[in-house]
């Protein structure tokens, strides 16, 4: 195991509540380095009591708006503050992803990468008027009695309270991603991360505690199960901002659902890429693998169903398979490494069920399907891949979230939208042919939230909105319509007569 970024600090004993740090009233709980078992940190747990502290700070620091009804350039001077802060820090970031997730210095460089675009647009788009006029209009007059002259215009509120909620894969990133839009529109924010990766919403409290915001605007608690429940059902607060499975994602909604309040629910998928028999072959493996497996196939977009034409699959799953075998699994900290552990031994577990279903299920199994050999410890999983899996199988419909791709096979563009579609989820996909204006035709049938066209998963331009259809959740993050997500619409109208 090569070494971690020197001096990181690893050990946090204290919640970030009402603009304080604060002892949590339920201790402290190590954390463990996927990539090796061990515990390399620890981090405060926090309790019901912790977390009404902090639904109370939010809510008066809202109410009581002194931040809500600061003009929007200081607001967004603020963010920009806090944007050079994070960049200033970025080493600190990295060290603590690498340690709580496992992952390499390419998956962390590209969370980083698409987040300072993000904080960068927020800015952009913070700094915006929101005030629209509408034109003016003669129109009839109601309840009859002629025409009456009228105007209105429409402009936008911070939403209030808001309740950040994470997943494991993503705890920097995702909590800069609500927080930062959130704050910036004069919200309050209560933001849980992963019990797995605490530490990194640690560093982001200390870059806010930085900023001088009024108390109660930022506030972080951890823990799990009981926490998450209070922040989505505490009449407190006025929106839930989760990302997790959709099955968490389904409890969240529901336990909203008596207090009425706004729910964005970014969740999981089974993203298709669709490689038509025109496709370069070469750019088709990589995207593939790439769209597959980065992250150890820990990313919620990526596309894990490999739809391709049957006239082609012979040659691609061949090509795929030795593609594959090049893979370096292991050390994340080894520049070499292209994939490291997934998170926990039940995540693992997980994903060799799968196989094994997949097996059943008739599926041919063309690379991978077991534990990485030679590495004891870590909870490591070797690249899979399997051909000839049928959609509607279990591994067709389910999301894996470890290192495995389903190859499925089409024969005409047609059927390729059918298979695509034909999912619970709706979250990313791709479309990989040298026919851009078929390609392009085939995006606009495909039901799903974001599409790239001959690579990637999506997230290249700063205002490409983020989310999904179906299963993959509800609302959008990123962007100016990731940053509307956290505001409610005012219409004030001037009628005349
Ligand atoms: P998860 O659903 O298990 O947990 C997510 C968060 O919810 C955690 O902070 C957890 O503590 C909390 N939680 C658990 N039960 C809760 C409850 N009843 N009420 C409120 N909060 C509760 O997800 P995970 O395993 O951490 O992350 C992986 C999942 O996240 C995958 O399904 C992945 O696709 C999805 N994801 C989606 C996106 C996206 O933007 N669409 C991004 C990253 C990850």
């Amino acid at each position: 195991m090569n070494a971690p970024t020197p001096n990181l600090k690893s050990h946090y004993d204290k919640l970030f509540i009402d603009g304080a740090w604060v002892t949590p009233s339920a201790g402290q709980e190590d954390v463990l380095n996927p990539a090796t078992e061990e515990a390399v940190g620890s981090a405060p747990v926090g309790s019901p009591e912790d977390t009404a502290r902090a639904i109370a700070a939010a809510r008066r620091a809202f109410d009581d708006g002194p931040w809500r009804e600061e003009d929007r350039n200081v607001r967004a001077d603020r963010m920009q503050k806090l944007f050079d802060l994070v960049k200033a820090r970025r080493e600190e970031a990295v060290g603590l992803m690498q340690l709580e997730m496992g992952f390499t210095r390419l998956n962390c460089d590209m969370q980083l990468g698409l987040l300072f675009g993000q904080l960068e647009r927020t800015i952009e788009v913070a700094r915006k008027d929101p005030l629209k006029p509408l034109a003016p209009m003669i129109a009839d007059r109601l309840g009859g009695g002629g025409r009456a002259f009228g105007s209105a215009v429409v402009t936008r509120d911070p939403v209030g309270v808001v309740s950040a909620i994470t997943p494991y894969n993503s705890g920097f990133l995702l909590g800069l991603v609500k927080a930062f839009p959130a704050i910036a529109a004069g919200n309050s924010v209560v933001l849980k991360p992963s019990p797995f990766t605490p530490l990194q919403s640690m560093l982001i409290a200390e870059m806010m505690a930085e900023l001088d915001l009024p108390p109660g605007v930022f506030n972080v608690v951890t823990g799990g199960l009981e926490v998450g429940q209070m922040l989505s059902a505490d009449p407190a607060i006025d929106m839930v901002s989760f990302t997790g499975s959709d099955a968490v994602g389904a409890m969240v909604m529901a336990q909203a659902s008596p207090t009425l309040k706004k729910v964005q629910l970014e969740l999981g998928g089974k993203s298709p890429v669709i490689i038509r028999h025109d496709a370069d072959l070469e750019l088709a493996v990589a995207v593939a693998l790439f769209g597959s497996m980065f992250q150890a196939g820990q990313g919620c977009s990526l596309t894990t169903r490999i739809l391709v034409d049957n006239k082609i699959r012979p040659a691609f799953v061949e090509a795929l398979a030795g593609a594959a075998g090049q893979i370096k699994v292991g050390d994340p900290y080894d520049p070499a490494t292209f994939m490291g552990p997934l998170i926990r031994e039940a995540a693992r577990t997980r994903t060799e069920d799968f196989c094994r279903r997949a097996l059943e299920d008739g599926a041919r199994l063309v690379a991978g399907g077991s534990r990485t050999k030679g590495l004891d410890k870590g909870f490591y999983f070797d690249v899979t891949i399997f051909d000839g899996v049928s959609n509607d199988s279990h591994l067709g419909q389910r999301e894996v979230f470890g290192p495995i791709a389903a190859v499925i096979g089409f024969d005409t563009d047609a059927e390729a939208i059918k298979i695509a579609n034909a999912s619970d989820y709706g979250l990313g996909g791709g479309i990989i042919s040298q026919d851009k204006a078929t390609a392009f035709e085939m995006a606009l049938k495909m039901r799903t939230g974001q599409i790239a066209i001959n690579g990637g998963t999506g997230g290249f331009h700063p205002d490409m909105p983020f989310g999904g259809y179906k299963r993959s959740g509800l609302g959008r993050e990123w962007g100016e319509e990731g940053y509307n997500e956290f505001t409610e619409i005012k219409a004030i109208g001037f009628p005349a007569g």
